[in-house]
């Protein structure tokens, strides 16, 4: 039997947990509730284990677009099975943005995960850079009923389809440099609104990590008129309903 997931005040709907070093993690971890997903079989497994470690962690287990000419199917596979020990399906998704190459092998992997979370009821996690409709519309022909939308920087009006169906955004920390995610942030509706790290990763010498969601509250109470204590607690709550926490 899974242990509670322990909701802190602060949250991380999006983040490359296993990529960090032991002790960061432990940092992370008492200070964030964080939603750790995967990109392939290995750390699919790390991310398992990191939940066991720390109620703070909530699991997702898939398969990275980037990585899908680098694993076999029976990984995938495998990894699929993973999922009756998570408690969420990601990264996954599609990509024509940055790796159009494999595009037919990532529609392949993207759709073994769709029916597996379906099967498991779980929410996805969501990359799709490039392929915003696509991978929208795949969500209505998989019976998805929980999702959130990564980073989006997609169309604006495809953003109102998302929000109508009730999917959530992660607003990125990349958001105090990135425009386009500027105007994504000022459309969004707060009831469907996430925030997020994706660390680590390095946006424009912006070293992505959830140290900087603080930063970013403050970002988008200036630029949305908000107060930032609305943002974390509607940030908070967003997520604690997306997991029915
Ligand atoms: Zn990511």
């Amino acid at each position: 039997m899974r242990r509670k997931v322990r909701l802190l005040h602060l949250v991380d709907a999006h983040c490359h947990l296993h990529d960090f070093t032991d002790t960061r993690i432990r940092e992370f971890a008492e200070k964030f509730t964080i939603v750790a997903v995967s990109d392939d079989e290995p750390s699919s497994i790390k991310t398992l284990r990191l939940a066991e470690t720390y109620d703070t962690v909530i699991p997702c287990v898939g398969v990275h677009p980037w990585c899908a000419d680098k694993v076999t199917m029976d990984e995938v596979e495998r990894t699929c099975r993973l999922a009756e020990r998570a408690l969420c399906v990601g990264e996954v998704g599609l990509d024509t943005k940055f790796v159009p190459d494999t595009i037919e092998r990532q529609r392949e992997i993207f759709t073994k995960f769709l029916q597996v979370a379906r099967e498991y009821s779980l929410p996805v996690n969501l990359h799709s850079a490039g392929t915003w409709r696509e991978v929208y519309e795949m969500l209505l022909r998989y019976d998805i009923e929980r999702a959130v939308f990564h980073w989006y920087t997609g169309p604006l009006d495809l953003l109102e389809d998302i929000v109508r169906h009730g999917f959530y955004v992660s607003i990125n920390v990349a958001v105090k440099i990135q425009k386009k995610h500027q105007e994504v942030a000022k459309r969004l509706p707060l009831e469907n609104m996430l925030l997020e790290s994706d660390g680590p990763y390095t946006y424009r010498g912006l070293e992505l990590e959830p140290g900087l969601i603080q930063e970013s509250v403050k970002i988008l109470s200036q630029l949305l008129k908000v107060d930032s204590e609305t943002i974390v607690e509607k940030a908070r709550s967003n997520l604690a309903r997306l997991f029915r926490l």
